[in-house]
């Protein structure tokens, strides 16, 4: 039976950066994905923000598809705004990226098992179907990054599990033959085409992007798909669907993401942006915070897995969760009202930060009827 120092389950974003960090100090790393090819198939509409992730990784240019200047807004009655926000993200290829990052892990000694489905848990093995038969391998750690559907959470003990106000459901089509401004991204906030979420136009290029939208089932008994076909033939009617994607967004902070001899990083660690929805980011940061974190342990050397995730993490997770769950409870007429303030706050300047605090500091001022909204969203 082969014997790893550490054993990551899955070899997205947060898999390989734990895997690449703790190879690089030299412990020996296996990483196990199911799928034959790492970075398909893929569910994601591939924004990321330079600001989130600029101290963990540097991108690099043939993993992005468009750098991004801003977002255009959309809010309840139709009418648009536009955020000027010069060089603040791309939307990447994460095809290309996800397979780069675990070459990267790769090139710094760790090793990639492909089509190795992890099917369990006994103490310290790992039991996998990998090409039709089952294999073990023991670990001394291990670093769960299986993604929203996580299993390895579950055998180890951990409520994972998502209620109808835990998960946003999505549905994305990746669109051809559309025309575009590639440099800017399109929010949409109208309840009526995403109720209690969003829907996205992410370019891909002058004539494609990632068009989806993701809603809460606490809002809606309908699909994804239905809102998301009803809206792309109103707004490409000339467009041709080259793939599509059904998926969900955790939107829950779990009591526990660590034990003796193991931690959840990325989606499987519920650390996905609640309000956003965005996870590589956080999946890239808590997979280096694990990979390094668990090097010291296996050195018998206090760490600092759990502090770290809720400074580098959580503390954002939690405030972006309470600003989620009121958006939720707001009316048609108070999404308006937000929208009309959003577009005095941003209009006619370029900026460099977006602070969600002082935002919502000022929707409470000007709104003063969401006074209790904003003290339960400070307490
Ligand atoms: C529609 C949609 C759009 C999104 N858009 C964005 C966006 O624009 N920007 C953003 O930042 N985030 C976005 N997200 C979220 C983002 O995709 C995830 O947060 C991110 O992929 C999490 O990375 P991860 O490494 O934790 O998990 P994943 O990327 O899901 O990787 C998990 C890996 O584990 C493997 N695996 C699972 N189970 C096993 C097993 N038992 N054995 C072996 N391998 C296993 C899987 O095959 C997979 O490769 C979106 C999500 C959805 C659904």
């Amino acid at each position: 039976m082969d014997y790893f120092d550490i054993i990551v389950v899955g070899a997205g974003p947060a898999g390989s950066s734990a895997a690449l960090t703790a190879a690089k100090e030299g412990v020996s790393v296996l990483i196990l994905e199911e799928h034959p090819q790492v970075g398909i198939p893929l569910q994601c509409a591939e924004g990321l923000s330079r600001s989130t992730i600029k101290e963990y990784l540097d991108i690099k240019p043939e993993w992005v598809s468009v750098n991004l200047n801003g977002s255009i807004v959309r809010g309840p009655t139709g009418e648009e705004f536009r955020i000027e926000y010069p060089n603040v993200g791309w939307v990447l290829n994460r095809k290309v990226f996800d397979a780069e990052l675990a070459e990267v892990a790769v090139s710094k000694g760790a090793v990639l098992e492909v089509n190795a489905r992890v099917i369990g848990i006994e103490d310290d093995r790992l039991i996998v179907r990998r090409n039709k038969k089952i294999e073990k391998y023991r670990f001394r750690f291990l670093i769960g990054a299986d993604g929203i559907a996580s299993r390895v959470g579950r055998w180890l003990g951990i409520d994972t599990g998502l209620g109808l106000n835990e998960i946003e459901v999505c549905a994305e089509y990746f669109l051809e033959n559309i025309k575009i401004n590639p440099h800017y991204t399109y929010l949409i906030f109208q309840q009526n085409l995403a109720p209690g979420g969003y829907a996205w136009i992410f370019p891909k290029s002058e004539n494609s992007a990632n068009v989806g939208l993701g809603i809460s089932p606490i809002k809606t008994k309908n699909r994804a798909k239905r809102y998301l076909d009803a809206w792309i033939e109103r707004e490409f009617p000339e467009c041709i669907i080259k793939e599509k994607i059904f998926g969900g967004v955790p939107a829950k902070i779990l009591k526990r993401f660590s034990g003796k001899n193991f931690f959840l990083v990325g989606d499987a660690g519920r650390f996905t942006d609640p309000l956003s929805g965005a996870g590589i980011a956080n999946g890239i940061k808590s997979g280096v915070i694990a990979g390094r974190n668990a090097v010291l342990r296996l050195k018998g050397k206090r760490d600092f897995f759990e502090r770290e995730i809720e400074e580098e993490i959580l503390k954002e997770i939690r405030f972006h969760k309470k600003v989620r769950d009121a958006y939720l409870g707001l009316g048609e007429r108070d999404c308006i009202k937000i929208f009309n303030l959003g577009k005095k706050f941003f209009a006619n300047k370029t900026i460099t930060d977006i602070n969600t605090r002082e935002l919502v500091r000022e929707v409470i001022l000007s709104l003063p009827h969401l006074l209790p909204l904003g003290l339960r969203l400070i307490f």
